[in-house]
């Protein structure tokens, strides 16, 4: 299928200026964004598709490449010259935009204004035991919050950011470069918009300072390694007083000496000695609660699992809990004394005497093995 023509789909003339471009975005964004049109796919693919025209007639350099070329100029030529993938600023940043003014965002004519608040990460390693139980840590999180002095406007008391007079408030500006206009950051306001001409002491203009900020996190019962819980707004604060980003904590369970996780069940291995499993026994065996008895009836063969009910990991959405696998393993014994080995031989013997009787598994086998050599 042809591509559909940029500015068609954008619905505007050829002619068109840097104002009238956005002007259409806009309101074709807004009619098509997915978060208004819920499982409409004929509505996503008209979003994307205003999008991507936006994303090359918005800049100078790559629209004087379409109108020259049309679509080719978009394909077969890799990353360095031309292509349009990459470019300048991404999606986030035009959306953040246009979003800002529809929520009431103070800054006129759709300038960029102040940088919002960068999302952060943080690896959080804490035990089974209280992955299975919930708990609540302390972390400590070097980060950007507003300035206490200006309260994150940046300005000095009782002065406001004003309206930047080189880019009018758009944070960018045109310059002509031979054929080429060439659109650039506006270095007066730094892509802002707004500038402060009586800036904070403190904080230099910037409405925040780096600082380490301690945040108590609740983590639900049940959570498991790759979980992540997002904290909306406690990521960095955002510049004179914008929105800050979010700060997500990022899960890893240590290994636990006993038991592996297998999504809400808990595994163990138990080694049995070969007396017990033949002649069964009771257990103590360990859980993340304290110990619980098993019974371990007569003749249990190794690799046998016990299944023990609620005795694993609730899970995070609520509900379930799961179980305990206790996988028997009989062991061998070692470092055996010449009376023990001797007891073992008579006991061998015993065994003999009375064909396969005590170990069925073994006789059949032997057996296939035979036939097996037989047939050759
Ligand atoms: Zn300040
Ligand atoms: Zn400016």
């Amino acid at each position: 299928m042809a591509k559909a023509d940029y500015y068609e789909t954008l619905g505007i003339q050829r002619n068109s200026g840097e104002e009238e471009i956005k002007k259409a975005y806009r309101r074709l964004a807004m009619k098509y964004h997915p978060d208004r049109n819920p499982d409409n796919k004929a509505a996503e693919e008209k979003f994307k598709q205003i999008k991507e025209a936006y994303e090359v007639l918005s800049d100078s350099r790559k629209r004087a490449a379409y109108d020259q070329f049309g679509h080719a100029a978009s394909e077969g030529m890799g990353s360095g010259f031309g292509g349009f993938s990459g470019g300048h600023g991404n999606f986030s940043d035009i959306f953040g935009d246009i979003f800002g003014d529809i929520f009431g965002g103070a800054h006129g004519h759709g300038a960029p204004g102040p940088q919002r608040g960068s999302d952060l990460r943080y690896h959080l390693e804490i035990t089974l035991e209280k992955a299975v139980a919930g708990t609540t840590v302390e972390l400590e999180i070097p980060t950007m919050v507003a300035c206490s002095d200006c309260h994150g406007s940046g300005a000095r008391k009782g002065a406001v950011p004003v309206t930047c007079q080189d880019c009018d408030g758009y944070g960018q500006i045109r310059m002509q470069q031979g054929f080429f206009s060439v659109q650039q950051t506006c270095p007066t306001c730094r892509g802002q918009g707004r500038v402060v001409n009586d800036p904070c002491a403190t904080c230099r203009g910037k409405g925040r300072k780096k600082q380490t900020k301690k945040l108590s996190v609740k983590i639900p019962p049940g959570v498991d390694t790759g979980d992540r819980i997002r904290l909306a707004g406690e990521g960095e604060a955002g510049e004179q007083g914008s929105h800050s980003g979010d700060l997500y904590v990022q899960i890893q369970i240590k290994q636990h000496a006993i038991f592996e996780r297998d999504g809400i069940n808990l595994l163990c291995e138990m080694p049995i000695s070969f007396v017990t499993t033949a002649i069964g026994g009771e257990l103590d065996i360990p859980t993340l609660s304290g110990k619980a008895k098993l019974k371990i009836p007569a003749e249990t063969q190794s690799g046998k699992v016990f299944r023990l009910r609620g005795m694993g990991v609730p899970s995070v959405r609520g509900g379930s809990i799961g179980d305990l696998l206790c996988r028997v393993v009989v062991e061998t014994p070692i470092n055996l004394s010449h009376k023990q080995k001797e007891l073992l031989k008579e006991f061998e013997k015993t065994m003999l005497t009375e064909g396969d009787k005590h170990n069925p598994k073994s006789r059949s086998w032997f057996d296939r093995v035979k036939k097996f050599f037989e047939e050759i």
